[in-house]
C-alpha cells in the first residue's frame, strides 16, 4: 500500500500505513471495546499530553476542526460575557465569523496578515473593553505565523480574562503547558499535528470552565457541555453516532507519537524539517513571506516567482506528478503558495520534494 503522493498540507496530512491500517476494523459504540479502550484512553492521553495538571479534562467532538471551535464558542460564552478575538488571518477572522453567525458579544481586534498581534495595543484592549475572554490563533495556518502565546498568556492573567486558544495546526507539534499557561479552552483536531485521518476535533479544558457551559449552548450537536457530561458518565460513550474508524486510527496515532518520544520529539522532527524545507527553498530562489523569527514548525509561505511564466497550477501539477502536493497561497494581499510540513514525513522527504522542486521549476 504506497502512498499515491506527499500531503505537504497542514490536514488531511499524509499519516502512516498502520494509522491507515486501523480503520480496517469495524466497531460498535455501545461496546466496552470501544469506548472503554479506545475513546476513554484518547481523552486521558489528550489531558496527558498538554498538562501534569489535574484540573483539566478533554471531549472529542465530531466534524471538522471549525465544529469544535464553534462548540466551544456557543457553548462557552455566556449572555453576560464578552469576547476579544484576535485576528491576523484566515482562522482569526473564523473565529470572528462564529461570533457574529452565534450573535456573541464580542469585538474584533485585527491586524494584518504578515503582523503579529501588537501585545501593547492588545494590553490597552483588555485594560478597558471589560472582557471575560480573549480568543486567540496559536499558529495561523495562513501564513504558518507562530503567534505569541506565551506573552498573550501572560497578559489574560493580568486582566483575569479567560483565554481560549485554537491549536489545531500546533497541538501535538509544539510543546505546551495548558495549565500553566492557564488555558481555559485549548481546540485541535485529529488530522494535524497527532497524525490521525479527519473526521473530529477535541476540546482539552478546564473542568470548571466545561462545567460553567452547562445549559449555554448555541446548539444541540455542539453543546460541548453534554458531549462532555455524557463522555464523562457513560465511560466514553458520544451523544451521538461517533466516527469509530477515524476515532481508532486516532487511538493508533497517539501510539505512534509516544513512541517517537512524545510532542518534544516531533516537535524537534518538524522544526528539522521546516528548516531544511526554507533552507533548500532558499537556494533555489525562493523568499520566505515572514522574517525567520515568525515561522513555525509547521506550514511555510513562500513568494510566487514574478516570471510571468510562473503558473501555480503547472507548478502544481508538476510536483504532483513527481509525488508531492503542497497547498495555495491564503494571504489576501501577496501572491503565495504553501508547503507543510507536518504528517508522516521525514528530512529524507524534504530532500527529495527540493530535488523535485528544482526540476519542476522550469519557468
Ligand atoms: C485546520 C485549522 C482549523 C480548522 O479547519 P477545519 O477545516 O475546520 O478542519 C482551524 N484553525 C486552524 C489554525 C487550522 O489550522
Amino acid at each position: 500500500m504506497m502512498n499515491h503522493y506527499l500531503l505537504l498540507t497542514p490536514g488531511p496530512l499524509t499519516t502512516s500505513e498502520s494509522v491507515k491500517k486501523a480503520m480496517l476494523k469495524d466497531w460498535c459504540t455501545w461496546d466496552d471495546d470501544y469506548n472503554l479502550d479506545v475513546v476513554q484512553k484518547i481523552r486521558q492521553t489528550l489531558v496527558a499530553l498538554a498538562t501534569p495538571s489535574n484540573d483539566y479534562s478533554s471531549v472529542l467532538m465530531q466534524g471538522s476542526g471549525t465544529a469544535s471551535v464553534e462548540s466551544v464558542l456557543g457553548s462557552a460564552i455566556l449572555p453576560d460575557d464578552k469576547l476579544l478575538v484576535i485576528n491576523n488571518g484566515a482562522y482569526g477572522k473564523r473565529i470572528a465569523e462564529i461570533c457574529q453567525v452565534l450573535r456573541l458579544n464580542h469585538e474584533v481586534l485585527s491586524f494584518k496578515e504578515t503582523q503579529a498581534p501588537d501585545l501593547a495595543l492588545i494590553a490597552d484592549t483588555l485594560a478597558h473593553g471589560q472582557f471575560s475572554h480573549l480568543a486567540m490563533v496559536h499558529c495561523e495556518t495562513t501564513t504558518g505565523m507562530l503567534n505569541p502565546l506565551e506573552q498573550v498568556a501572560k497578559l489574560c492573567n493580568q486582566h483575569q480574562v479567560r483565554f481560549i486558544l485554537d491549536a489545531m495546526s500546533s497541538f501535538g507539534g509544539i510543546d505546551m503547558d495548558v495549565a500553566a499557561l492557564n488555558i481555559e479552552f485549548l481546540i485541535s483536531s485529529a488530522n494535524k499535528c497527532i497524525q490521525g485521518v479527519p473526521g473530529f476535533g477535541f476540546v482539552i479544558a478546564k473542568q470548571a470552565a466545561i462545567t460553567r457551559c452547562k445549559g449555554n449552548a448555541k446548539s444541540l450537536s455542539l453543546d460541548l457541555y453534554d458531549q462532555w457530561h455524557t463522555m464523562e458518565h457513560a465511560n466514553g460513550k458520544w451523544r451521538f453516532t461517533s466516527p469509530t474508524h477515524v476515532v481508532r486510527a486516532f487511538a493508533q496515532a497517539l501510539m505512534e507519537l509516544e513512541e517517537e518520544g512524545g510532542v518534544s520529539a516531533r516537535q524537534a522532527r518538524y522544526t528539522q524539517n521546516q528548516q531544511l524545507l526554507c533552507h533548500g527553498m532558499q537556494e533555489l530562489g525562493f523568499k520566505a513571506l515572514l522574517p525567520t523569527d515568525m515561522h513555525s514548525p509547521i506550514i511555510t509561505s513562500f513568494y510566487s516567482p514574478t516570471e510571468p511564466e510562473y503558473d501555480f497550477k503547472r507548478f502544481y501539477q508538476a510536483l504532483k506528478a513527481l509525488g508531492f502536493v503542497i497547498y495555495p497561497g491564503k494571504v489576501s494581499d501577496a501572491d503565495c503558495f504553501r508547503i507543510g510540513n507536518i504528517g508522516e514525513v521525514y528530512p529524507e522527504d524534504i530532500a527529495r520534494l527540493l530535488s523535485a522542486i528544482a526540476q519542476a521549476k522550469y519557468w
